[in-house]
């Protein structure tokens, strides 16, 4: 990688799992990188401790009632200070920063995206619900301004890096991997009573409180299949999943010629941001190596579409295309709240999403304002269920 100029990095979401990592795979490359701008929702802690050692130009905090907090917090510094949704898109709009890493959580994270996208930016995407929500303007977007959109999740990650050097070369399928999560194997009976801290416990990785409830129900796997199908370009039926529960295969793709590449590695969200901010350049680190003497075996099984029924419904979604994908996502970011606050049992999240499919109206080719309404009206209808 060139030494000299250094890519100023713009972290949306730095608070979380993914912003949190990014930092420390910055802070060890510190020669290639720098922080350009933070931003977080509610943890003004850790965004000012994060501000005052990495000194970005500016910082947001969405919640406007911690402002004084955070510009106190920072008042011996000329680090600049925002509040509120709307600043999300105003730094989006600056042009001091080369990357954005897309790594706030749900529908909060696509109107910042897109506008780092008709900015012109680079985008190292973590935030999967941006094309799950929009897919289709992102990615027609993103085609027009000449921006590339390098996947951060493991997953896509790993289809990307099997891509390099195939340009000319149509794919065939892909294989997206699921762990199976937490309830690999449970049936209907017992996922009935299951609470929220036994799905938080997620076997293979450590991530933010709602990926981690999609994983648990095979929601995440199904949000996966459309983000996939907008990065890679897919028909439905290209696209296919596998359980494969020591996560040491991250995806794989076949050529139309039947050959399979696959990308490997411990289970480490460190490696595909790392590999997002620097590619196209592979840079050296000392994180842990897969020792193939220890991994004693690679298994494989069809996902229970009948048990874990979020991921059947998410193929719906992605097969019927238009605003369903939108609809679907609204919903499951509503029931995952109510779950993750008890409110609501672990199967009556797929309910939640399901009668809410069936309920908002179908638009099969929606404008971006089409797809805020469509996320509005899923989450009224989606609350009114669960009466939150
Ligand atoms: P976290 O919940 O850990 O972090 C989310 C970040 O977004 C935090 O900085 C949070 O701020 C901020 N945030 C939350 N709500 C809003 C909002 N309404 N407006 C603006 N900012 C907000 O999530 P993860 O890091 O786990 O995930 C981030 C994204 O990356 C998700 O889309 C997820 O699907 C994807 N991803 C994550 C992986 C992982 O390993 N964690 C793997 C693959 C993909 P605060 O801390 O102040 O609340
Ligand atoms: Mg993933």
């Amino acid at each position: 990688m060139p030494e000299s100029i250094k890519k100023r990095i713009a972290i949306f979401g730095s608070t979380g799992s993914i912003g949190t990592q990014a930092l420390e795979v910055i802070g060890a490359h510190a020669d290639l990188f720098e922080v350009e701008i933070l931003t977080a929702q509610t943890n003004d802690k850790l965004l000012i401790e994060q501000a005052l050692k990495f000194k970005p130009n500016a910082v947001v905090i969405g919640d406007e009632r911690k402002y004084e907090t955070v510009k106190k917090g920072l008042e011996s510094t000329d680090i600049k200070v925002f509040a509120g949704e709307n600043a999300l898109d105003e730094v989006a709009d600056f042009d001091t920063y080369d990357m954005m890493l897309a790594a706030i959580v749900g529908f909060a994270g696509l109107k910042p995206t897109l506008k780092a996208v008709e900015k012109g930016k680079a985008i190292a995407l973590a935030n999967k619900e941006t094309l799950v929500v929009a897919g289709d303007i992102v990615m027609q977007l993103a085609v027009e301004k000449r921006v590339p959109i390098i996947p951060v999740d493991s997953e896509h990650s790993a289809i990307f890096q099997c891509l390099v050097g195939e340009t000319r070369n149509k794919i065939e399928s892909i294989i997206l991997t699921a762990s199976g999560g937490p309830f690999l194997g449970k049936k209907p009976n017992f996922l009935v009573n299951v609470k929220r801290d036994h799905a938080l416990q997620h076997p293979n990785w450590k991530m933010g409180a709602k990926i981690t409830i999609d994983s648990a129900t095979l929601m995440n796997k199904g949000l996966e299949m459309i983000e996939a199908k907008w990065l890679f370009n897919l028909t439905p039926d290209q696209i296919e999943v596998v359980i494969h529960p020591q996560s040491i295969i991250h995806s794989m793709v076949q050529f139309q010629d039947g050959s399979i590449k696959a990308q490997l590695g411990l289970p480490d969200m460190k490696l595909p941001i790392q590999y997002a901010l620097a590619f196209p350049h592979r840079i050296s680190n000392n994180f842990p190596r897969a020792d193939f003497k220890k991994i004693k075996s690679l298994t494989f099984e069809e996902p229970d579409i009948k048990t874990f029924r979020n991921l059947g419904l998410a193929m719906e979604a992605l097969t019927k295309g238009g605003n369903l994908p939108c609809v679907m996502n609204a919903a499951n970011e509503i029931a995952v709240y109510a779950f993750l606050k008890n409110r609501i049992g672990f199967l009556d999240m797929t309910d939640v999403i399901e009668k809410t499919m069936n309920k908002v109206s179908f638009v099969q080719k929606p404008s971006l304002e089409e797809y805020f309404e469509s996320d509005g009206d899923a989450r009224s209808y989606a609350a009114d269920l669960i009466k939150l």
